[in-house]
């Protein structure tokens, strides 16, 4: 029987990116961790994580997969973010965050996720982590000093760490039994890559419709054709009319509800539709086991934050390893000290950025007139006033209380 000192149950965003930051922690700090990575599809194969969606990697995001080694594998896929413009339809509010008014040369960048895969899973071919793929967790004995994982070839192994990187139906927690507490928003949404007559020149559109935001992300040409990444939130009989509706019917629908700022669109490529849900674990630890990515917590993507906020799991976790594996080469990974540690490092994050994104959906998906006030007269203030989008801008690019982090790592 194999038997790991850390076992990743999940190979998509959270999971693969893991194995690489754990690899990169070996290296740097020559601590010796043997890591499996379990993932139950190959890129590439109708992959649930790595599918057709295209999504934005915040600044501080970027940086962190920098300083975690593995951005060197994904810098040739990004498009940069320069310019966000953030309005209200049918009301005055609007504002804009430039690149330029920071200082940087971009705000985020949007990677594919499909090709992020490739890339990923290549690059951990390189190293010495253990790929189960495809293989998947089917049941579970818990054990004092390790578990045992039971996998679906008939595989056993053991583990000191389980991470469960698998998602919002995490078999790891079902396994366990634990919380996960859920609002829905009774919304879906349609994504779509669009062709535009117009260059974008990198900038970004996110805009609040009566029936919900809509946010279009620059994306690199193909055959010299302008595309946008559209993910559009709407109540679940309208996204099933938009996903059925012939293409040029959508585009028509796209162009009344988004209007010209982004010029006209010209096509459509295939549409998928997500339903919408926020779900996170009250506690996303467990004996010998942490939940990282969307199995801790699923958000709505409306400020495209989900791998944004799971990257900090990562981050923390690796943190919290790194410092444990520099007191005692031989620590327990699994041990209760380093669980606890993780957990109070993630607290304030997680809480903030869950109520942020709460507020976000309610504030802006409602047309209660004193609300839709306030919110046009919000977004009117930050374009009349740059030291107030200093937050906003904070929050979009990743960077946590407001300071771009400088992580030990
Ligand atoms: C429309 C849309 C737009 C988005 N836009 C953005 C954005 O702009 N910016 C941003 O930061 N985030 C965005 N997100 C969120 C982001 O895509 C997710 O947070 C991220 O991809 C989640 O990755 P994950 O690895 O945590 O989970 P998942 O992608 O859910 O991966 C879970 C993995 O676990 C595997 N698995 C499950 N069960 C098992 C098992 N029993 N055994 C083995 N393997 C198993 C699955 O095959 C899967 O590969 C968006 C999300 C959506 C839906």
């Amino acid at each position: 029987m194999l038997a790991v000192d850390i076992a990743i149950v999940g190979g998509a965003m959270a999971g693969a990116t893991l194995a690489l930051a754990l690899e990169q922690l070996c290296k740097s700090s020559g601590a010796s961790l043997s890591v499996a990575l379990i993932e139950a599809r190959a890129p590439g194969d109708e992959h649930p994580g790595f599918d057709a969606r295209a999504i934005a990697v915040a600044e501080g995001s970027i940086e962190e997969l920098k300083r975690l080694g593995v951005w060197r594998h994904l810098s040739r896929l990004g498009t940069p973010i320069t310019d966000i413009h953030v309005s209200d339809r049918g009301h005055f509010g609007m504002t804009e965050l430039n690149s330029s008014a920071f200082g940087l040369p971009y705000l985020g960048q949007v990677v594919e996720l499909e090709a992020v895969g490739k890339a990923l899973f290549d690059a951990i071919a390189k190293t010495s982590i253990q790929l189960l793929c495809p293989d998947s967790l089917v049941g579970m004995e818990a054990g004092q000093d390790a578990h045992t994982l039971l996998l679906e070839s008939g595989k056993r192994l053991t583990a000191k760490l389980v991470v469960a990187a698998d998602g919002l139906g995490s078999a790891v927690r079902s396994h366990f039994n634990l919380p996960l507490e859920q609002v829905d928003f009774d919304q879906d949404a349609v994504i779509a890559n669009v062709v535009t007559r117009q260059p974008h020149d990198h900038w970004a559109w996110e805009r609040f419709t009566d029936t919900g935001p809509l946010a279009l992300l620059p994306m690199a040409p193909i055959n010299g054709e302008s595309r946008l990444s559209l993910v559009w939130a709407l109540p679940p009989e309208q996204a099933q009319t938009l996903q059925d509706c012939d293409e040029q019917r959508f585009v028509n629908q796209l162009q009344q509800a988004f209007g010209n700022r982004a010029g006209v669109f010209v096509g459509a490529g295939n549409r998928q539709r997500y339903p919408l849900k926020l779900s996170w674990m009250p506690r996303p630890i467990h004996h010998r086991c942490v939940f990282v990515g969307n199995a801790a917590q699923t958000l709505h993507p409306i400020a495209g934050q989900g791998f944004n906020l799971g990257l900090r799991d990562i981050v923390d976790l690796t943190r919290v390893l790194r410092l444990a594996l520099s007191e005692n080469s031989q620590a327990d990974v699994g041990d209760i000290r380093i669980l606890h540690r993780y957990l109070a490092l993630r607290e304030h994050d997680r809480r903030e950025t869950l109520l942020a994104i709460e507020s976000l959906v309610r504030g802006f998906s409602n047309q209660y007139w004193p609300l839709v006030a306030g919110r046009s007269l919000g977004l009117r203030l930050l374009s009349w006033c740059p030291p107030l989008k200093a937050p906003l801008a904070s929050r979009a690019m990743g960077w946590r209380r407001g300071i771009r982090l400088t992580s030990t790592l």
